[in-house]
């Protein structure tokens, strides 16, 4: 097949805050080399005409961004000093009002203290969506080509070089064959490629596993969130306020918890976080989100509301203990993609930004000396290790493995390493699928006992459709389904008699569902692949590990912008 190729000096997949800070961060550093030079202040060559790109897989910038979201400004303070005084900047509020609470099935117990680290008075509460589109604005106007609607499929190699990404055909027929409107996929071939897709990255993992970059690290593990925004009566949201929670509706070994932000205007938004090696195979976190929304003292707070926006990913929460080798012969690892999170503070917006700068720095490097092997791109993570993210990462370095006995005990070890830090030592932990128990073995019967039932409102309360429909997620249906499953065979089998099938309750848009075959009536899986709002956590938790995601067309998906 005849493939266009587009040659570029630096390439970033995933135009996330990792991705857009890097790029924005390098043609700054190139623009400020480049009048040096004309100013006579630095001698050495200019570096002209650098083509740097950025491929989105969503439709437009911002459209498949979703976070709380707190922003800690560290590293937005170096980008745009000046982003206070902008006009444009897409603020919602600033937090005035700061509360952690542990619910119990009725009742609230609020903090009398919070630990520094998860204090967020006089932060900027923001959008993801708004926020991403805002640095995509910023990127351009700088000169840097932004493409929407190109997914990243494969990586490009030349020996163990990485030179580039293809991106995904388009116009291909539920049977693999070219629709009349079929356009092949085109490589970019690139000096540095800099992968920044976000949680379990599809090229990001391919790089991991092909060079073998996650040989000294334990597993990334997640959570998934899911989240929703609502609207509520006018003038009822007075302030900036923030309300984290611990306990209901989880129990005591599993890990997660939930937040409400204020919003801009009237509007809250209301997530819940729960950790994907929960032992219950019957996991179902939107289901948890709408037991959450029923409990009282978050009724008091946001029952006049409706949901009007929804969304679900997943959430890297290894941190420091996960994170991969960052750089091989050509390419770097920036972002969710490479576990930048903070699992303590679940903040990783800022750290995410920092490394896609970091990774700049040394894509500069390499762009000066014509050297962009692995010797050259290893200045990323000299200078990471040089860094306030460093500092702040190392020292929740063994929160994930803390918590794997339980909550009490995980905040026990975790206070006492907060007084006396992290040791020397990573602790080691497993993936999260490892963690998933039987049936039997978690419910000590043959069937699961029923979660409660909610009567869902379809404003308040909604169900798993409505909620997908608010999330604006649209894929053609006449195209291959973009979840593999290797042996759908076991899902009739021996996955529905061990585990019930989990994928048909953790997938948080209702994109798995066992439905009777027409000739035998035998229950089978059916995948309804155009609900999927890439949160990735049936490639996480599935525990056969049978399920894939790939990119399906570029350009759909969920729709965000404002989450
Ligand atoms: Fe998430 Fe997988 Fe469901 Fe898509 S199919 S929404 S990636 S769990």
């Amino acid at each position: 097949m005849q493939r266009d190729e587009m040659p570029v000096d630096v390439l970033f997949v995933g135009a996330g805050p990792a991705c857009l800070s890097g790029a924005i961060h390098l043609k700054k550093l190139i623009d400020a080399h480049n009048e040096a030079i004309d100013a006579g202040q630095k001698s050495g060559n200019k570096l002209d005409e650098v083509m740097i790109a950025v491929l989105e897989k969503g439709s437009d910038v911002g459209a498949h961004q979703l976070s709380g979201a707190v922003l800690d400004p560290l590293a937005l303070n170096e980008l745009f000093p000046d982003w206070k005084t902008r006009e444009d900047f897409p603020l919602e509020r600033y937090v005035e009002r700061d509360e952690m609470v542990f619910l119990t099935p009725t009742g609230h117990i609020k903090a009398p203290w919070l630990p520094p680290e998860m204090v967020n008075h006089g932060k900027p509460i923001i959008s993801l969506g708004r926020f991403t589109k805002w640095l995509g604005t910023r990127a351009e106007e700088l000169g840097i080509s932004i493409f929407p609607g190109f997914s990243g499929n494969e990586l490009l190699f030349e020996g163990n070089q990485c030179v580039g990404v293809r991106t995904g055909d388009k116009g291909i027929d539920k049977d693999g064959t070219p629709k009349d409107n079929f356009t092949p996929g085109m490589d970019m071939k690139a000096k540095v490629t800099i992968l920044g897709e976000g949680p379990r990255g599809h090229l990001a993992r391919k790089l991991i596993e092909r060079r073998k970059l996650d040989a000294n690290c334990n597993p990334m593990v997640y959570e998934l969130g899911c989240k929703e925004v609502l609207e509520l009566p006018p003038g009822t949201i007075k302030e900036g306020f923030v309300v984290h929670s611990l306990g209901f509706p989880l129990d005591m070994k599993t890990f997660g918890g939930s937040f409400m932000y204020s919003l801009g205007g009237d509007k809250v938004c209301i997530g819940m976080m729960t950790a994907l090696d929960a032992a219950d195979p019957m996991l179902d976190v939107h289901h948890q989100l709408q037991v959450l929304k029923n409990h009282p003292f978050v009724r008091g707070i946001i029952g006049q509301g409706k949901v009007v926006k929804y969304g679900a990913k997943a959430v890297t929460i290894g941190g420091w203990a996960s994170m991969p080798q960052l750089y091989t012969d050509g390419a770097m690892l920036v972002g969710d993609s490479a576990s930048f999170l903070n699992p303590m503070r679940i903040k990783g917006i800022h750290l995410s930004m920092k490394s896609g700068m970091l990774a700049a720095e040394a894509a500069f490097d390499a762009l000066l000396s014509g050297d962009n092997s692995a010797n050259t791109l290893k200045a990323y993570k000299e200078r990471l290790d040089a860094s306030w993210v460093r500092t702040e990462m190392e020292a929740s370095k063994n929160m994930h493995a803390n918590f794997g006995q339980g909550i009490v005990g995980g905040m026990v070890r975790t206070g006492v390493q907060w007084l006396f830090g992290p040791g020397s030592s990573t602790k080691p932990f497993e993936a999260d699928y490892d963690h998933m128990k039987t049936i039997s073995a978690y419910y000590g019967q043959a069937t699961p006992i029923e979660k409660p039932k909610l009567e869902f409102d379809g404003k308040y309360l909604v169900d798993k459709l409505t909620d997908v429909y608010m999330s604006g997620t649209k894929h053609d249906e006449h195209q291959p389904a973009h979840l593999k499953i290797v042996d759908t065979e076991i899902c009739a089998t021996t996955c529905k008699e061990q585990y019930g099938n989990p994928c048909t309750k953790f997938c948080p848009a209702q994109v798995y569902n066992m439905r009777p075959n027409e000739q035998t009536g035998r229950l089978e899986m059916a995948v309804d692949f155009s609900n999927c709002v890439h949160c990735k956590t049936c490639d996480i938790r599935d525990p056969y590990q049978i399920i894939t995601w790939v990119p399906p067309e570029a350009g759909e998906g969920p729709e965000y912008h404002a989450m």
